[in-house]
């Protein structure tokens, strides 16, 4: 895969803890949309799509968050909808990070690899430091996956700004390909959070 000089000179604008899997999500858009040599105007759009509360608009959304009068708290509850941690949250430092994953796999699978691979910060979770925190690791909810958009909404009030899609979202062959995952990903997207996908393989 080919870089334009311009194109890596955009990339190299992006935070260094996060520049790995930025790279890789530019190279996978390149893939799909069949496109043999990378511009900055394609790594813009994969920041615009994936990557805006990490690139963009933090600083705004605390801005925004006090300008709003919102109050703060020691805590709060994902359930009770109340709004008062997103000020605290969007002011803190670590990566606040999700994994979701398959329902149907949950059925038989406790999530160990997952958890292996974010505790010793690898495969897809190089780069990432003692600062950065797993807030929480969910399923989709089954079949189609509509309860994403919700719980990553009310995630956002604790900071988050990555979601990891579980490797066995992605895998294909004996074990098929969650037929929703572009579904999936736009709904996240959508609510501005970044996407990388697999956890451990
Ligand atoms: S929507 Fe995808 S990830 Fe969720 S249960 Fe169905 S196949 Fe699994």
């Amino acid at each position: 895969m080919r870089w334009s000089q311009e194109a890596e000179a955009a990339l190299s604008g992006v935070p260094s803890f996060v520049r790995g899997m930025a790279k890789k999500a530019v190279e996978d858009e390149a893939r799909k949309r069949g496109i043999e040599e990378i511009t900055p105007a394609l790594v813009q759009d994969v920041k615009d799509k994936y990557f805006t509360s990490l690139f963009g608009s933090k600083a705004g959304k605390a801005k925004e968050a006090k300008s709003a009068g919102h109050a703060r708290k020691e805590d709060g509850c994902t359930e009770c909808g109340e709004d008062q941690p997103v000020a605290e949250a969007a002011e803190r430092k670590g990566r606040k990070i999700a994994i979701i994953r398959c329902e149907i796999t949950s059925e038989t699978c406790p999530g160990i690899a997952c958890m292996m691979a974010w505790n010793k910060r690898r495969i897809h979770f190089e780069g990432y430091g003692p600062e950065d925190e797993l807030i929480a690791m969910l399923t989709c909810g089954g079949c189609s996956g509509r309860r994403v958009a919700r719980m990553v909404e009310k995630l956002k009030k604790y900071g988050l700004d990555t979601v990891h899609l579980s490797s066995c979202m992605m895998l294909e062959g004996d074990y098929p390909e969650c037929p929703h995952l572009d579904a999936i990903k736009q709904s996240i997207a959508a609510k501005g959070v970044a996407i990388v996908e697999g956890t451990h393989h």
